[in-house]
């Protein structure tokens, strides 16, 4: 029998409780959610706080999101099985490993980090963790990474100034872009993009706080 202050219970909670709060809409969510266990992208003082719905530090100034940001987000990229996907932050690596989940074995994502420390911490994690379909890169994300361009989607887990033109056009045709846009150290705005030919749909979603995109297109 499991105790119920194991992490699975505390996840199960958590995951619950996201639910009955209307975040998590989608069954698809739900269990990635659950396959997820965010203690392993934590370092070891802060393992028993993995399942409060909050930011926690993860080192050189950054912080792993919030468990409802990552749930929100993941609702709102509407990812499908296969889907080729381009993180910009990869952080502890945990909102890819959410992702990644989503987007299901025959899929990938590719996450782009600038610090170089973050960037070897969030791939031992996702090596840790299992999973293989996410690819981590050291680098600015601020100019996306044209490399593996295109994608089916791509996401920010930063705040941007704006969304530059060089990082829409690695966007596929019907793919959906997710971009955390405003002031550095502000209230931001998630708005989601959908590329249509030439015509890019705007959507203005919910109100956020990330820390901010550094790079030559960012801050
Ligand atoms: N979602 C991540 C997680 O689950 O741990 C946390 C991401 S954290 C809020 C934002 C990340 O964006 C930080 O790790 C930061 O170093 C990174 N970042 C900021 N500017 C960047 C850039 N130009 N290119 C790549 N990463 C950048």
């Amino acid at each position: 029998m499991r105790s119920l202050g194991s992490d699975e219970a505390k996840r199960a909670r958590l995951v619950n409780d996201l639910k009955e709060e209307g975040i998590i809409r989608s069954r698809k969510v739900k269990d990635a959610m659950l396959a997820v266990n965010r203690e392993l992208f934590m370092d070891i003082p802060l393992k028993t706080c993995a399942y409060l719905d909050r930011p926690l530090p993860i080192g050189s100034g950054q912080t792993i999101s919030a468990p409802h940001m990552v749930a929100i987000m993941a609702e709102e990229l509407l990812c499908k099985e296969g889907n080729r996907v381009l993180e910009i932050g990869s952080g502890s690596g945990y909102h890819a490993a959410v992702v990644s989940h989503l987007v299901g074995p025959e899929g990938h994502v590719y996450s782009i980090e600038r610090v170089h420390e973050l960037a070897m911490c969030a791939e031992r994690n996702i090596d840790e963790a299992g999973i293989g379909n996410i690819t981590i890169i050291e680098g600015d994300g601020s100019l996306g990474y044209p490399e593996k361009a295109p994608y089916d989607r791509i996401y920010y887990t930063c705040a941007a100034p704006e969304i530059p033109d060089r990082v829409m056009d690695q966007l596929a045709d019907g793919g959906i872009l997710l971009g955390v846009v405003g002031p550095s150290g502000g209230v931001q705005r998630l708005i989601r993009y959908t590329k249509e030919g030439e015509r890019v749909k705007e959507e203005r979603l919910t109100r956020c706080v990330f820390v901010p995109l550094i790079g030559e297109l960012g801050y």
